[in-house]
C-alpha cells in the first residue's frame, strides 16, 4: 500500500484509469457471458423439444405397429445431428423400443427422469431431454435424447479468446488515453512542484506560478503565489530589521564602549587624586569627606565595570580560557581579597573543598573568581551577622571531565520564595528598598548566571527569608591528561601513524594539518562524515580526528556508523572530536556515540600530539593482546 502511495501522481492516474477499465471490461464480459448462456440454454431446450416431437410424430405409426426396423432406420438419420450422442424411444412400460448411439454402442441412459412431462436436464457433461409422445390423448412412448456439450465448449472457447483480446486492447487503449489525458491534471502539479524545488534551492521567492484554470489546482496555484508574496514581504522586512538591528547593536556597543571609557577616565583621575589627597595633611572632617568620595567612586567604578561586562555578554563577545589552575588557591585568593570586609563586618568565613577534587583542573580561573566575588560579595552585603561558608564537591567525573559543585552559604537576610527566580534577571533586586539600603544595580546575578551557563553549568538558590541563602552552581572543568613525553621513540612512532582528519572548514583543516605535519604524522582529509566513511573503507587509518558540525553527516553520525561497522575493520578505530563547542552536553554526547576523547579549539599542539599518541598506542597494545 505504501508503495502505491509513494508512486508519482502521473503513474497513479494512469494506473487508476487502466485498472478501472479492466474491471469494467470484466464486469461487462461476465454479464454478457451469463446472458448469452441463458439464451443458448433456451435455444437448446427448444431445439431438443422440436427434435423429440419430430421423432415422436414420425414414429407414431411404427410404434403402433411395432415396426422396430423402420423405427431404427429413422433413428439412424439422427447422425446428421453431431451433438446427439444417444437417442431412444421408450415404451410406457419403460422397455426400450429402439435406440440410437452415435458411436454404435448400445447402452442405457439411466437418468431418473420423470417420464410424464417434457423435461430438459442440463448436466455438467451433457444435456438430457425426455419428451412424451402423445397420440390421441394417450402417451404412446417417450423420446429420450442425450445431447453433448461440444458445441457449447467451442462457443465458450471462442468467447474467452475474444474476451482476452478485448482485455489486451482495453489495457493498451486505456494506457494511451490515460497517458495523454493525465497531462491535463498533472502538468500544473508538476509545474508547482518544479517551482517549489527551484525556490528551495535558490531561495528566490520572487518567482510566481502561472496557472489561470478555475479548478482546485488553479486555486492551489493562487494560494501558493500568495504565500510566496507573503514570504517575500516578510523576508524583506526581516532583512531590513536585521540590518537595522545590526546597525543599532553596533551603535549600542560603540556607545557603551565610548561611554564607559569616557566615564572611566575621569573616574580613575578622581580615584588617583583621592589617594594623593589622602597622603596630605587633612583634618578629621576632611578625612571623612575624602572617605565618602572614595566609597562613592569605588561604587561607581564597580557599576561601570558591571555595565561593561553585561554589554560584552549581550554581544556574546566573551571568550573563556582553558588554562590550568588550582581551585584551592582560587578560594584562598578570594578570601585574601575580602578578608578586610569580613573583619569589618565581624563575619566568619570557612571553606571546605572535598579531598577527591584534583589540585589542578583546566578552565577559566579569572571567570570563576569573578563569579565568587559576585556571590561572596552579595553574601557579605546581605549578611549582618553570622558566617559565610564555601563548599566545593565533585558531582560527576569521567576520563576527561570533572563537574564541580560550589555552594556559597550565608546566614543573612534571605530572599522570599517568589522573588528567588527573578533576582537572576538583569536589573532586578528583591524589592525596591534594596538599592536604597544596600546599593547595587541588580546586574551582578544576571552576569553570574550567564558566566556559569556559558561554561556549561547551572545556578540555583536555596533560601528562606530571615534565615540566610545558599547559592549553588556547577561548572564542568577539563581534567589534566598527563602529557606524553615527546622523545625519540614517540617521534619514530608518529611517522607510522595514519590520521584521517575530517572537517568541512578549509581554514581549520589547514591549521590542524600544519600541526600534525610538524609531528611527522601521515594525514589524509575528508570533508564530512560520508566522505570519511568512503576513505576509511578504502585505506587503513590508525585514528580519526573529526569536527562535530558538518553538512551531510556530522561527527556524531560518523562515530555512530564507525562503531556499528559490521566488517570490524574500523569498528575499534580511536576517534577524537575536535570542537569549538565545549558544553558538557556536547562532550557527553561525544562519549555516548563512542568517541574516545575530545579537543577544544583552539587547542595546544602538545595536547593534540599526546592524545593521538596515547590513543593509537592504546589500541595497538590491545590489537597485540
Ligand atoms: P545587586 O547586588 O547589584 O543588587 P544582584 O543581581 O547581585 O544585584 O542581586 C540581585 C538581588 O538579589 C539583590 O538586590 C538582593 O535583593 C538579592 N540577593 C542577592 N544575593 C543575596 C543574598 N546572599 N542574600 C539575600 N539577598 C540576595
Amino acid at each position: 500500500m505504501q508503495k502505491i502511495k509513494d508512486l508519482s501522481i502521473r503513474t497513479k492516474i494512469i494506473f487508476l484509469i487502466v485498472v478501472i477499465s479492466i474491471i469494467n471490461t470484466i464486469i461487462a464480459s461476465v454479464i454478457y457471458y451469463r446472458t448469452d448462456k441463458k439464451i443458448y440454454n433456451r435455444e437448446i431446450s427448444e431445439k431438443l423439444l422440436i427434435l423429440s416431437k419430430v421423432i415422436g410424430d414420425s414414429n407414431s405409426a411404427t410404434i403402433l405397429f411395432n415396426d422396430k426396423k423402420s423405427a431404427k432406420e429413422y433413428m439412424s438419420t439422427l447422425k446428421v445431428e453431431k451433438s446427439v450422442e444417444k437417442a431412444s424411444i421408450i415404451l410406457p412400460d419403460s422397455s426400450i423400443f429402439v435406440s440410437y448411439d452415435k458411436n454404435g454402442v448400445a447402452s442405457e441412459m439411466n437418468y431418473p427422469l420423470p417420464l410424464k412431462t417434457d423435461t430438459v436436464l442440463f448436466l455438467a457433461e451433457n444435456i438430457i431431454a425426455n419428451i412424451p409422445v402423445i397420440f390421441k390423448n394417450d402417451t404412446t412412448a417417450y423420446i429420450r435424447i442425450k445431447y453433448n456439450l461440444d458445441e457449447l465448449k467451442v462457443k465458450q472457447d471462442n468467447y474467452f479468446k475474444v474476451i482476452a483480446i478485448i482485455l489486451v486492447l482495453t489495457v493498451i487503449i486505456a494506457f494511451i488515453l490515460a497517458y495523454f489525458f493525465q497531462k491535463i491534471i498533472t502538468q500544473h502539479i508538476f509545474h508547482l512542484h518544479k517551482l517549489m524545488n527551484k525556490i528551495s534551492s535558490t531561495k528566490d521567492f520572487s518567482v510566481r506560478s502561472v496557472n489561470n484554470s478555475k479548478d482546485e489546482i488553479g486555486s492551489l496555484s493562487t494560494g501558493f503565489n500568495e504565500m510566496l508574496e507573503q514570504i517575500e514581504k516578510q523576508n524583506n522586512e526581516l532583512k531590513r530589521s536585521k540590518q537595522m538591528a545590526e546597525v543599532s547593536l553596533k551603535a549600542k556597543e560603540r556607545f557603551l564602549a565610548n561611554t564607559t571609557h569616557e566615564l572611566r577616565t575621569p573616574l580613575s583621575s578622581i580615584v588617583g587624586i583621592t589617594s594623593l589627597l589622602d597622603e596630605t595633611p587633612l583634618n578629621d572632617e576632611q578625612k571623612q569627606f575624602l572617605k565618602n568620595i572614595k566609597l562613592s567612586s569605588d561604587h561607581l567604578l564597580s557599576v561601570i565595570n558591571d555595565l561593561l561586562e553585561f554589554s560584552k555578554l549581550g554581544s556574546k563577545k566573551l571568550q573563556f580560557e582553558k588554562k590550568k589552575f588550582n581551585i584551592r588557591q582560587s578560594i584562598e585568593r578570594l578570601y585574601n581579597s575580602m578578608h578586610y570586609e569580613f573583619q569589618r563586618k565581624n563575619l566568619d568565613f570557612s571553606s571546605d573543598i572535598n579531598d577527591n577534587i584534583p589540585q589542578i583542573v583546566i578552565g577559566d580561573d579569572y571567570r570563576l573568581n569573578q563569579i565568587f566575588i559576585n556571590l561572596v560579595g552579595n553574601a557579605l552585603k546581605f549578611t549582618p551577622q553570622g558566617s559565610i561558608e564555601v563548599y566545593v564537591k565533585k558531582i560527576f567525573e569521567n576520563e576527561l571531565i570533572i563537574d564541580l559543585e560550589f555552594r556559597i552559604k550565608d546566614t543573612g537576610i534571605g530572599i522570599e520564595k517568589e522573588k528567588q527566580d527573578a533576582i537572576f534577571e538583569s536589573f532586578t533586586q528583591e524589592n525596591n528598598g534594596t538599592t536604597r539600603k544596600y546599593g547595587g544595580t541588580g546586574l551582578g546575578l544576571a552576569i553570574t548566571k550567564q558566566l556559569i551557563e556559558l561554561q556549561g553549568g547551572k545556578i540555583r538558590i536555596e533560601s528562606e527569608k530571615g534565615k540566610g541563602s545558599t547559592f549553588i552552581f556547577n561548572i564542568p572543568y577539563s581534567k589534566i591528561i598527563v602529557p606524553q613525553v615527546i622523545d625519540n621513540d614517540a617521534l619514530n612512532a608518529m611517522s607510522d601513524i595514519n590520521i584521517l582528519l575530517v572537517d568541512d572548514n578549509p581554514m581549520n583543516l589547514m591549521f590542524t594539518i600544519s600541526v600534525l605535519k610538524k609531528g611527522k604524522f601521515k594525514v589524509e582529509t575528508a570533508i564530512n562524515g560520508l566522505d570519511a566513511l568512503k576513505k576509511l573503507s578504502n585505506s587503513d587509518f590508525d585514528i580519526v580526528l573529526c569536527d562535530l558540525h558538518m553538512p551531510e553527516m556530522d561527527g556524531y553520525g560518523l562515530a555512530t556508523k564507525i562503531r556499528a561497522d559490521g566488517s570490524n575493520k574500523i569498528k575499534n578505530i580511536p576517534i577524537i572530536a575536535v570542537t569549538a563547542a565545549a558544553t558538557i552536553d556536547e562532550i557527553n554526547r561525544c562519549f555516548n556515540v563512542g568517541m574516545n576523547d575530545y579537543l577544544i579549539k583552539p587547542f595546544e599542539r602538545e595536547d593534540l600530539i599526546s592524545k593521538v599518541l596515547y590513543l593509537t598506542k592504546k589500541t595497538k597494545n590491545t590489537d597485540n593482546d
